[in-house]
């Protein structure tokens, strides 16, 4: 099994998961590159997997279902146009001839209905987790989040994590003005610069890398607690406190 990304407007990747001349893609926002990728490597589109509701995720699928009648799943909670099969937390699904098994979790926050697709060894997380970084609130609360994210940071320091957004080095600048003494943030950044000075992706990341250098899965830690504090001028009693003011001093950094 091979999982190739596929770049989609300014920032988006689209993930295809290829076995046995079948492709399985995640969060089509865009048909054309799928279209592509499918001609050029002559794949049968097996399926979709949608992770939310968001166009930048959702914007191909009524273009891939007209040409190729995939099954097309997603969140059982979210209106989205196009679904053949919807799905809830800790339902199962073999695609690619049984190459690929994959389980679902419910991780709200960035929407209410947001899920994510598990198989061995990989996680499809759509927009909640990002390397060095989160989604955005624009429906959860951050209790929601918080417990989302600590779902992801219970698997496996393996585990390697395929978001739909390349979004590191700028998630990276915060990290480190939340941490500026983490020498393992220092490190991935300078990978990460190098990767993308020659074009290539830094996803996937992988579960023990976003452990250490991610602010938003490093919430029980004194420095970050300590920081959040600070910019926040607020006693944080615990670290559901601190991912909520670091997610606020997120969303106005610059
Ligand atoms: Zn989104």
């Amino acid at each position: 099994m091979q999982i190739v990304p596929l770049s989609a407007f300014s920032d988006n990747y689209i993930w295809a998961i290829v076995a046995d001349g079948l492709c399985v893609v995640v969060d089509p926002g865009d048909a054309a590159p799928v279209e592509r990728f499918l001609a050029e490597r002559h794949l049968t589109l097996d399926a979709i997997l949608i992770t939310h509701h968001h166009g930048d995720h959702t914007g191909g699928i009524a273009a891939l279902s007209a040409r190729h009648h995939p099954k097309v799943f997603g969140p059982a909670t979210e209106a989205i146009a196009g679904l053949t099969d919807t799905l809830t937390d800790g339902a199962t699904q073999s695609l690619l001839n049984g190459a690929l098994s994959l389980s679902v979790m419910a991780v709200p926050g960035h929407t209410a209905g947001h899920i994510a697709y598990l198989s061995p060894g990989a996680l499809f997380c759509g927009d909640t987790l990002f390397s060095a970084g989160c989604g955005r609130l624009f429906e959860g609360t951050p209790a929601q989040m918080h417990a989302s994210l600590g779902r992801f940071a219970a698997l496996p320091d393996d585990t390697r994590v395929y978001c739909a957004h390349e979004y590191t080095q700028s998630n990276l600048r915060f990290a480190l003005a939340v941490e500026p003494g983490n020498p393992d943030i220092v490190a991935y950044s300078g990978q990460c610069d190098a990767l993308r000075a020659q074009a290539r992706p830094t996803i996937p990341t992988t579960i023990g890398v976003e452990r250490r250098i991610n602010p938003f899965l490093r919430c029980d830690q004194a420095d970050v607690r300590r920081m959040a504090e600070a910019v926040s001028g607020e006693t944080l009693e615990d670290a559901g406190a601190v991912f909520a003011a670091l997610r606020r001093w997120k969303n106005e950094f610059r």
